[in-house]
């Protein structure tokens, strides 16, 4: 009787605890329009090995999607965070690979005709 009764308000605390965690972490994203996860500026950076700067810069020129908590805190859509990193990683990845071996690779490319 006592077991079930425990861990039943056991149960009870961990479904708030998830639940208030996502409520804290999640929001209405007005450009996305719909409901998104949110990164602090911290957590962003974190995840992408950048810094705060770099995801302010992103976010002053509209990249990321600004969204204020309820505590009033100034996070950033995932959504944009995610896509805005894969649209840059490729786009920062195409020179580096072209500085180091495009000489021979359109050599090859030039002796060797498709
Ligand atoms: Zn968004």
């Amino acid at each position: 009787m006592t077991m079930d009764r425990n861990s039943d308000i056991l149960k009870k605390r961990a479904d708030k605890t998830v639940k208030g965690l996502r409520r804290s972490h999640s929001a209405y994203c007005l450009r996305c329009e719909k409901i998104v996860e949110l990164f602090t500026f911290e957590e962003a950076a974190e995840c992408f090995n950048t810094d705060e700067r770099d995801i302010e810069f992103l976010a002053n020129r509209l990249m990321l999607h600004r969204i204020h908590n309820k505590k009033g805190l100034v996070m950033i859509c995932s959504i944009s965070l995610f896509e805005c990193f894969e649209t840059r990683a490729t786009r920062l990845l195409d020179p580096a690979l072209f500085a180091k071996s495009a000489p021979e690779q359109k050599k090859a490319e030039l002796e060797s005709p498709t």
